[in-house]
């Protein structure tokens, strides 16, 4: 018995015999080649790179309706690197100067990219340097002619397995998906590698940076995955065994019984009903929040449909993912927020630097900017209302001349459709989102100005605490717990309540189970987050007290003391 520590990226517990994936960069043949082949040997890497490229597009083409939708693009990005000169021409280089054979130039090759990835300052396009390695070995196993992943693996097989690889692509994650598999433990790879997107979507435990764990296993060895902290048992003890079955049934049970909560309502045990709605970024997912029970979308971040492309979407493209979203959620509330573009989010082709983007023309600020592209949306928003209930939000309002401009802009979308003889329906209603501490701290006259309010805490703890949101540096500053922080929320949600309209929270805040029963104490009853979030928050709701709660939060907010949550456990 031995273990191995990496990093979990997906959670619970797997215990079952290992497959080993063959690495084919581990098992390059090396050799020179005859000048007179250096044509002919160029010619096999360069086929077996259009037959890799055609594959991947071919995957693409064909993926699964529930295939993660991370993966068309990182597909689609693969199969663009094996068109990069730096991959083709540059190899065809070294295979006619140094006369290596096909396989070592590209593995040669690939080595010098992924270094110069390494060497990167930004940790996302460090982690790239990973798709180079993937595509390459693709293109070895094509040249290798033997395309099978996990030679000690029968698609027979009853019985999961664990994968184990040195990497794992999100074409071979596509192609492993169909045989169930107990888990998946990588080599190499990080949190935020598309390897732990891809397995996170999948729901199986995984562990990745494990080091050179694939060289020390063989096909069958007996694992443990602990999906939580990261450790990974080989050939364990029987008495380990026997605690890791222990702590897997309780899971098991544990997620049993959330899945038990789909059809319960949220509410507290004194009797108040809270709302639980979903976040989105695509039209699809609607489908995922109405399978999880969400009360309705409380947070559609419509700028995802303007970006990772170079032009803009038409009102009719709008127009048909909006009603999309409102057809699915079957007569319940749909919040759609208008362009939220700039700080970390920005449109392709926008080559505009702001000194400080996060304080710059973001947003509603952005939107009020580009009167057309504002129109444009408002007129699709205005047409989609013909089939439910739409929520227009308004992102980042800092005044109320900007929610003055907003209704002036929706009343001319308005016109303008009445005018066309366009069919629409005006009976949307419009919010702001609360994250620019000055309209949190002078709420007032907003709640009477608007039908709703959404408090975005990402944006808002940024702003309040002077603390970017995406800078690892400062992270630690990052506190959602700050008095500062949660006397804004409770201010914001007591005058939405005196004046009678809605109030919610859309930050990552509100999907955190950890903090439910402080954001019940601070009043709030609508909570908006990600589709899987709901059932753990729902299970708090129905556990809390809200009264109780609310006393006990009041208490510490008013001496501005740090809240102590183990002082809020039922
Ligand atoms: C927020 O700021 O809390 C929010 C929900 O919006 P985003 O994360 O898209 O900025
Ligand atoms: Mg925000």
């Amino acid at each position: 018995m031995f273990t191995a520590q990496g990093q979990a990226v997906g959670k619970g517990y797997a215990i079952a015999k290992a497959v080993v994936m063959s690495a084919a960069a581990l098992e390059v043949p090396h050799y020179r080649i005859a000048a007179e082949d250096v044509d002919s040997e160029s010619q096999r890497l360069l086929s077996a790179m259009a037959s890799t490229r055609d594959e991947l597009r071919a995957m693409v083409d064909q993926l699964p309706v529930d295939a993660p939708r991370e993966l068309a693009p990182i597909l689609t990005v693969h199969s663009l690197l094996l068109d990069d000169p730096m991959l083709t021409q540059q190899t065809c280089a070294i295979i006619a100067e140094r006369h290596y054979n096909a396989e070592w130039a590209l593995t040669s090759q690939g080595q010098m990219l992924v270094e110069q990835f390494s060497q990167m300052e930004d940790e996302y396009l460090r982690e790239r340097g990973a798709d180079v390695r993937q595509v390459i070995e693709r293109v070895l196993r094509v040249l290798a002619g033997k395309p099978a992943l996990l030679p000690g693996f029968s698609a027979a097989q009853e019985e999961p397995l664990i994968v184990v690889a040195r990497d794992i692509s999100p074409a071979d994650m596509l192609r492993l998906r169909g045989g169930h598999f107990a888990g998946f433990l990588t080599d190499l790879g990080g949190p935020t590698s598309h390897t732990a997107i891809v397995a996170r979507s999948l729901s199986v435990p995984a562990v990745v940076g494990l080091g050179s764990f694939r060289s020390l296993i063989r096909d069958g060895d007996f694992l443990i995955v602990d999906g939580f902290s990261g450790a990974v048992i080989v050939n364990p003890s029987e008495l380990v065994l026997a605690e890791y079955r222990e702590r897997q049934e309780a899971y098991r049970r544990e997620r049993a019984e959330l899945e038990a909560l789909l059809d319960a309502p949220a509410v507290t045990l004194d009797g108040i009903n809270v709302r639980l709605e979903a976040n989105i970024e695509l039209p699809e997912e609607a489908e995922l929040a109405l399978k999880a029970g969400a009360d309705g979308i409380g947070l559609f971040r419509s700028e995802f449909l303007f970006m990772g492309r170079t032009d803009l979407p038409s009102e009719q493209e709008q127009y048909e993912a909006y009603s999309r979203v409102v057809k699915a959620m079957k007569g319940k509330v749909v919040t759609i927020r208008t362009l939220d573009i700039g700080a970390d989010k920005t449109l392709d082709g926008d080559a505009t630097v702001a000194t400080n983007p996060a304080l710059g023309l973001r947003a509603i600020r952005y939107c009020l900017d580009k009167p057309e592209m504002f129109a444009t949306q408002l007129r699709a928003l205005l047409r989609a209302s013909q089939h439910g209930q739409i929520r227009i939000l308004i992102p980042m309002i800092s005044s109320m001349n900007e929610v003055h401009a907003s209704r002036q802009a929706i009343e001319s979308a308005a016109r303008e459709l009445e005018k066309s003889g366009t069919p629409f329906a005006r009976n949307y209603l419009l919010g702001a989102m609360v994250e620019v501490p000055a309209i949190a701290i002078a709420i007032e006259p907003f709640v009477q100005e608007l039908d709703f309010l959404s408090i975005g805490t990402n944006d808002l703890i940024q702003y309040v605490l002077a603390v970017d949101r995406g800078d690892a540096e400062v992270a630690s500053l990052y506190d959602p717990m700050h008095p500062a922080v949660l006397r804004l929320i409770a201010h914001t949600i007591n005058a939405a309540d005196r004046a009678g309209k809605p109030v919610a929270i859309c930050g990552e805040m509100a999907g955190d189970a950890s903090v439910t029963r402080m954001l019940l104490g601070l009043g709030l009853k609508e909570f908006s987050m990600h589709p899987q979030q709901l059932l753990d928050v729902k299970k708090e709701v129905r556990l809390s007290h809200s009264n109780a709660l609310r006393v006990k939060v009041a208490s510490a907010l008013n001496r501005a003391e740090r809240i102590d949550l183990a002082t809020l456990a039922a």
